[in-house]
């Protein structure tokens, strides 16, 4: 993505900023340095050249020195002429104008009278003073020579005059160039000092600016994050993003352009929210009293439902007509009536929990979902009969509408019910014809939907509740019955399991056993029942004639599809230390056929034990003889149905032939249980069927009794 131009320039603007007044400031101070350094070094020059000239002078006056000795000793000595001491003359003069020159330009210079004015004249006067002499000493060099030299005396009196003032104006001009030294070191220290402070004063700016800045865009990237968060999670209607509000307000950059997006998104996502909001409302509410439709009380019924199963609670549907509706519509007008729905849902609305779902079907007609009543069918009635009766007491008060006041009753129809339902339209049906039967009973009443039914219910509930505490309170026992070869001899016995009730009597397996399948119930009592006849099965072990003795126990679907069924049957034969062999294990039809590759691998397991299988109630089912090939199978059972009519229907007797049969062909076991007749008997040994069970032989009796029957 390309850098976002307003961040670059955010970022760099400081920076150029700092560093350009940094450079100015720099500039600035190191140009003043220049200048100075320039006027100070013109001085220099200047002061230098006076220096030089100072040394000049005294050299020039002494090589006009030396011309006036060396003519003063001529004259003397008479060996000059007059013309040679008259050129000489002339040269000396020549030469002293030129100094003299020199001189003037050197006294009346800015320098020279700067450094001092009083030396400057001094100087210019003390070389007049000397030329005068030196002059008038050579002027007179031809006629006496000693004048000359008197003359000359007072000239070096006036050139050593001329030396100090010279001498003291070098001085000067040394001790100021000493001085304009010491200023210069001192401005040059000064401006590195500055330029340093100001150095480092830019940098502590930038450093200021760049984090003031950095903060600023991370704080906008952080409330951008915050948005896109609050977007994303957000459920509500509106969605309030005052800092990006503000970006989008005072930003004109690219974090006003993101504001502005997200601005534009957060309304787009109110809008449709809104729209949804809408649909929902139409397809769900009653746009009259604002009431859930039929369609969410069904959904709620269906939720409510899938909870019930999980948790074992029941669930009632209430449905309510108001009594007469119609003729407070046609005598008051529709305004009116609309407004005694919609006080009737506000008053069911606040007669009722918050779990619970009141709806308007249409008309005057309403439905009460009640959910979570508790396990207890008993309590259950009593809980919606109360709640039944708090709605007709609310509906009771008086309705004050425009100045009327207005009686208002209704009917009520109930039905509870739980997860073994059979159709969803169910309770609602039911519910209305129990509210039909309130109608019929007088109105401004509440009627069950068929008490025998909810009678049905509870005893089938407390029936329920009594079997979970069946096995603590040991009520559970396990018969047996012995099932016998062609000889009436006893080889096996097959153990059914009875419940000792206190009141009910002997309560057959046929009644609790779907019912402990239903529950789970049939999990821990299953395993006692196997651990009961393992420990049966070891009983025997030690006895001669009975160790062969085999016991046969039913499992049921939901127990052997249990993960760890295999180990289960493990550990029960370990802890009671049968022998696996002498353990039979009865699957039915339907246990076997719902998921045939894992049955197989389980089934494989344990044959790996030793414990063997019998096909209980065969013939009943569809077991194809393409899976009884596969099964690991050691038995078949020949359901009872068959050999009762073995003999009267010859459909039956055609159906045990082919099933003893069909066990020859696949090398298994064929036993018949329900033999009765010797009759039936006869038949079955006929037809290859050597081993039966059945009433013939003894009927399932608890041990004790069993004794006399068993070898
Ligand atoms: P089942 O396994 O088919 O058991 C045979 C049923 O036939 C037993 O009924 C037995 O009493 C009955 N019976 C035996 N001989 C005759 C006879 O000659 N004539 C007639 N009319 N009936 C005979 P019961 O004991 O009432 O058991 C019913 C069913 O309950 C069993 O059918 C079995 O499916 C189930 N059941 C019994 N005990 C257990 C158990 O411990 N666990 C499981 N999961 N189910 C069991
Ligand atoms: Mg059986
Ligand atoms: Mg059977």
């Amino acid at each position: 993505m390309r850098a976002s131009r307003s961040l670059q320039l955010l970022l760099l603007l400081p920076v150029t900023l700092v560093v350009l007044a940094a450079l100015l400031v720099i500039y600035g101070a190191l140009s003043s340095v220049r200048q100075q350094f320039d006027v100070a070094s013109a001085a220099q020059t200047g002061d230098l050249q006076v220096i030089e000239d100072a040394a000049g002078f005294s050299r020039d006056i002494g090589l006009i020195q030396k011309r006036m000795s060396v003519a003063l000793e001529g004259a003397f000595a008479g060996s000059l002429t007059e013309l040679q001491l008259y050129r000489m003359h002339t040269t000396i003069v020549n030469d002293l104008d030129g100094l003299g020159q020199r001189v003037r330009r050197l006294a009346d210079s800015e320098l020279v009278l700067d450094a001092n004015h009083n030396s400057a004249r001094g100087l210019q006067e003390e070389f007049e003073a000397y030329r005068h002499f030196v002059i008038m000493s050579t002027d007179v060099l031809a006629v006496d020579p000693s004048v000359a030299s008197a003359f000359m005396e007072q000239a070096q009196e006036h050139f050593r005059e001329f030396s100090i003032f010279s001498s003291r104006i070098v001085a000067l001009l040394a001790k100021r160039s000493q001085e304009r030294n010491a200023l210069q070191t001192e401005t040059f220290s000064s401006v590195h000092t500055r330029v340093l402070g100001i150095g480092l004063f830019g940098l502590a700016l930038l450093f200021a600016l760049t984090y003031l800045v950095a903060r600023g865009a991370s704080q906008r990237m952080l409330d951008i994050a915050d948005a896109l968060s609050t977007l994303t999670d957000s459920n509500e209607a509106r969605i309030p993003l005052p800092a990006i509000e503000a970006m989008h307000r005072r930003s004109r950059g690219e974090f006003g352009r993101i504001a502005g997006t997200l601005l534009n998104f957060r309304n787009a996502i109110e809008r449709r929210r809104k729209a949804e909001e809408e649909a929902f409302q139409l397809a769900f509410y009653d746009p009259l009293t604002r009431l859930p439709n039929r369609r969410l009380l069904v959904e709620r019924l269906q939720h409510a439902l899938q909870m019930c199963e999980r948790q074992h609670n029941l669930v009632a549907v209430m449905m309510l007509d108001l009594d007469d509706f119609k003729r407070i519509n046609d005598t008051r007008g529709h305004g009116v009536g609309d407004r005694v729905l919609i006080e009737t849902a506000r008053r069911l609305a606040g007669a009722l929990g918050e779990g619970d779902t009141v709806a308007r079907l249409g008309g005057d007609e309403y439905a009460i979902l009640l959910e979570s009543l508790g396990p207890d069918a008993k309590q259950a009635a009593a809980e919606v009969e109360h709640r039944a009766e708090r709605i007709t007491r609310v509906l009771a008060e008086p309705f004050a509408l425009e100045g009327d006041t207005l009686f208002v009753t209704a009917s009520i129809g109930i039905t509870l019910f739980d997860d073994r339902l059979q159709s969803l339209d169910d309770p609602l049906k039911h519910a209305e014809t129990a509210m039909y039967q309130a109608k019929k009973d007088g109105r401004d009443t509440f009627r069950f939907y068929d008490p025998a039914m909810q009678a049905q219910l509870e005893a089938r509930l407390s029936m329920e509740a009594e079997l979970r505490q069946s096995m603590e309170r040991g009520q559970l026992e396990l018969f047996y019955q012995i099932q016998v070869d062609e000889h009436d001899r006893v080889d096996g016995l097959e153990a059914l399991l009875r419940w000792r009730h206190p009141e009910r009597g002997l309560v057959s397996p046929a009644q609790f056993i779907p019912l402990a399948e239903e529950s789970g119930l049939i999990l821990p009592i299953g395993q006692w029942v196997l651990h009961t006849a393992c420990r049966q099965l070891r009983a025997w072990a030690d006895h001669p004639q009975r160790a062969g003795l085999s016991i046969a126990v039913n499992v049921s679907a939901r127990q052997f599809r249990q993960e760890d069924f295999v180990a289960q049957v493990r550990g029960v034969l370990q802890d009671s230390g049968a022998d696996p062999r002498r353990l039979k294990l009865e699957l039915t039809e339907s246990t076997v056929l719902e998921d045939v590759e894992a049955t197989i691998r389980r089934m494989q397991e344990l044959r790996a034990l030793g414990v063997r299988f019998s096909m209980d109630d065969f013939g009943t089912g569809y077991s194809s003889l393409q899976y009884l090939k596969r099964l690991p199978l050691d038995q078949l059972k020949i359901d009872q149905s068959f050999v009762r009519d073995i003999i009267a229907d010859s459909d039956d007797a055609v159906i045990v032939q082919t099933i003893i049969a069909m066990s020859h062909a696949l090398g298994l076991e064929v036993i018949a249980e329900g033999v009765e007749t010797r009759e039936q008997q006869r038949i079955l040994l006929e037809q290859g069927c050597r081993s039966y069970q059945g009433y013939l032989f003894g009927r399932p009796l608890p041990l004790a009794e069993l004794d006399p029957l068993l070898p």
